[in-house]
């Protein structure tokens, strides 16, 4: 396998995928793990492993392109909603080294929750002017 990165594999057909749409810039199928009904994967099919080292433009391609498949997943499923995540690096729950958009159709039922708190006003400002650039 090229570069040992199953969803390279993917995009040249080495291994099969539940497809779901294909350009010459990305490939999208179904998340064979899916958190929900027509939970899907949108890659580039150039290699990159995530959000920093992939260029503007092609990220806004295939932004373009998650928009695109996201439409049709509204219109061919009956649900109310969708979430789009992008996961960079093993800490926020990346586990195929390759960019990927998730789309997770919403249907109004299922508990995916990240927790929030109530934050403290004080250490949010303090946290913004360290931050701000
Ligand atoms: P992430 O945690 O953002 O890296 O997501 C990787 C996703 O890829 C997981 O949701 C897996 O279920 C999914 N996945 C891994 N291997 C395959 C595969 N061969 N075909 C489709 N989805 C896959
Ligand atoms: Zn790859």
């Amino acid at each position: 396998m090229k570069n040992d990165c199953v969803f390279c594999a993917i995009a040249e057909a080495e291994i099969p995928s539940f497809k779901v749409y294909e350009d010459e810039l990305v490939l999208a199928y179904l998340d064979i793990n899916p958190f929900t009904k027509g939970h899907t994967l949108v890659i580039p099919k150039v290699h990159s492993t995530g959000l920093l080292d992939t260029s503007d433009e092609t990220l806004a391609a295939v932004l373009a392109r998650v928009k695109k498949i996201a439409a049709h997943l509204k219109k061919a499923l009956p649900c109310d909603g969708f979430n789009i995540l992008q996961n960079n690096g093993a800490a926020a729950g990346q586990t195929v080294m390759h960019l990927h958009f998730h789309i997770v159709p919403r249907y109004g039922q299922e508990e995916i929750t990240f927790v929030s708190h109530t934050g403290d006003m004080k250490a949010l400002k303090a946290l913004a002017e360290q931050l701000r650039f």
